[in-house]
């Protein structure tokens, strides 16, 4: 009987697999994966079957043909019978479409499917930036779906922006977006923030040996940033929180107080 477990490795090598995901992926009969390449060869040292999926990304290709092919292949290997295992880098339910999507077509055609976490590109940024997401609350948008559809930010809060590297991108290629797009993103920001409010570019290692990329800069200077496909958007509150009076009140009659 044919099985799907997602699993993630965390984002540094060697460093943050956890026991449960390396024991899934030595006792897979198949494995899948969507990683850095030198991830992928250390998981190759863990199974003598595992296939990348990396291959499945062309430079003009829609990357929704590509999500597409990757869940076909995870479950065609699973209809084989095969217990199967998809290995996505970070954690393999955090901005990644193809695990939850090929888990939930597993179960409806009867199998058995499920993900266990992985430690994902922002539980690092708050652990290298020393950002606590419950300090001020945290609000996390993947940035193209953010400037394609109308939102609200809260701008007491921190905002974290995944995707940076394609942000504005109508080809929905692999390809990355450049200063004309995110001068766009930047002045969507500008109304919420001041130009020189300082916000950063996050870029967690691969390596253990490598230290995290954390670059400030002000909000004006976004459309000529260093940004590469890894890039991460970090922008603390501009604004200081309101108390709420009247619920306060309400609360202190409750209590009595
Ligand atoms: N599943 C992954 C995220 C995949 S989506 C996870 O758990 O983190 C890809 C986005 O994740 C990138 O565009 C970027 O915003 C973020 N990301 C991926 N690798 C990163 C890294 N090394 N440092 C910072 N952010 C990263």
């Amino acid at each position: 009987q044919g099985s799907l477990v997602c699993v993630g490795p965390g984002m540094v090598l060697g460093a943050h697999m956890s026991e449960r995901c390396r024991n899934h992926i030595s006792q897979a009969d198949v494995v899948f994966s969507s990683c850095h390449p030198v991830i992928e060869q250390w998981i190759s040292t863990m199974n003598p079957d595992v296939r990348s999926l990396q291959g499945l990304y062309g430079k003009d290709k829609d990357r929704g043909q590509t999500y597409a092919e990757m869940q076909a292949a995870l479950i065609q290997a699973v209809r084989d019978g095969c217990r199967v295992v998809g290995v996505f880098y970070g954690h393999p339910g955090v901005f990644a479409q193809v695990p939850h999507a090929a888990i939930q077509q597993a179960r409806e055609e009867g199998f058995e499917a499920w993900m266990e976490p992985g430690i994902s590109a922002d539980a690092c940024l708050y652990a290298d930036m020393g950002i606590d997401p419950g300090a001020f609350g945290c609000q996390s948008f993947e940035t193209s779906q953010f400037m394609f559809y109308k939102r609200a930010i809260d701008p007491t809060a921190y905002l974290i922006l995944w995707q940076l590297g394609h942000a504005g991108d109508l080809s929905m290629t692999p390809r990355q977006t450049g200063p004309e797009q995110r001068t766009v993103l930047m002045n969507m920001l500008l109304e919420y923030y001041a130009p020189d409010h300082n916000i950063a570019i996050y870029e967690s290692p691969f390596l253990p040996t490598q230290r995290p990329k954390i670059d400030w800069f002000p909000l004006q200077e976004l459309p000529d940033a260093d940004v590469s496909l890894i890039s991460t958007l970090v922008v603390p509150p501009g604004k200081k929180l309101t108390p709420n009076h009247a619920i306060v009140k309400q609360l202190k009659s409750i209590s009595g107080a």
